[in-house]
């Protein structure tokens, strides 16, 4: 968790971070580039999602980027690259979320002018990236049946901090005993009615249409 000692000095970091996510938005937007921020726990399907997403657009002719957040390692970003993706790691050493100013410094890595969108994979973890935007036009969460029905309830904020919920591996939601429709309930409750929740399965190929038009990339 992000380490936090006064309440002035959580907000003069998050402000920081305001500030920097606004300076990369801005450079995003020079270059016509879509970009979304993917949170959500660790397994919840992130990474094979935007790998999945980044092949519908590959066909369509849209030249994909990502940027693979992980605390340590290189697992996400070797599979993005295995995929045929152009991908840049980005480790957060302690950190338990990315912030705008680590993705502000992997922007100098990308030729922005040679890509059309932007996926950016956050640290697995439900709690802080909520918290610290990164300049992107689009936050996602994804949450998967396998986690039990009560990640809304537990977890609000990041949910109330998004654009879009994506309820993924419904294909398994009987076999992991678990009722869409309760999740769907608590999603519409916290966020009154005001945004989407799409159901996907990676694996059988269920909903990744209706992502790619709630981002605009249809
Ligand atoms: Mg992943
Ligand atoms: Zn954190």
């Amino acid at each position: 968790m992000h380490q936090v000692t006064s309440v002035e000095m959580e907000y003069d970091v998050l402000k920081q971070n305001n500030d920097i996510a606004h300076e990369n938005y801005d450079m995003l937007k020079k270059h016509n580039i879509t970009s979304v921020d993917f949170m959500g726990s660790i397994g919840s399907g992130k990474t094979t999602m935007i790998i999945k997403l980044a092949e519908r657009l590959r066909i369509k002719g849209k030249k994909v980027c990502t940027i693979a957040g992980d605390v340590t390692g290189s697992d996400d970003f070797a599979r993005m690259k295995a995929s045929g993706l152009e991908a840049v790691n980005c480790n957060t050493g302690k950190e338990c979320h990315l912030t705008a100013s680590m993705i502000h410094k992997r922007l100098d890595a990308i030729d922005l002018d040679k890509i059309d969108v932007l996926f950016i994979e956050n640290v697995g973890n439900l709690v802080c990236p909520a918290d610290f935007p990164l300049g992107t036009d689009y936050r996602v969460v994804v949450i998967s049946t396998t986690e039990g029905d009560d990640m809304v309830r537990k977890h609000p904020n990041i949910f109330i901090n998004s654009d879009i919920a994506i309820l993924n591996k419904i294909d398994i939601a009987d076999a992991v005993d678990v009722d869409p429709e309760v999740i769907l309930d608590d999603y519409n409750r916290i966020t009154n009615n005001n945004k989407l929740i799409i159901k996907t399965s990676m694996k059988k190929d269920i909903g990744i249409d209706k992502v790619l038009k709630a981002i605009n990339l249809e």
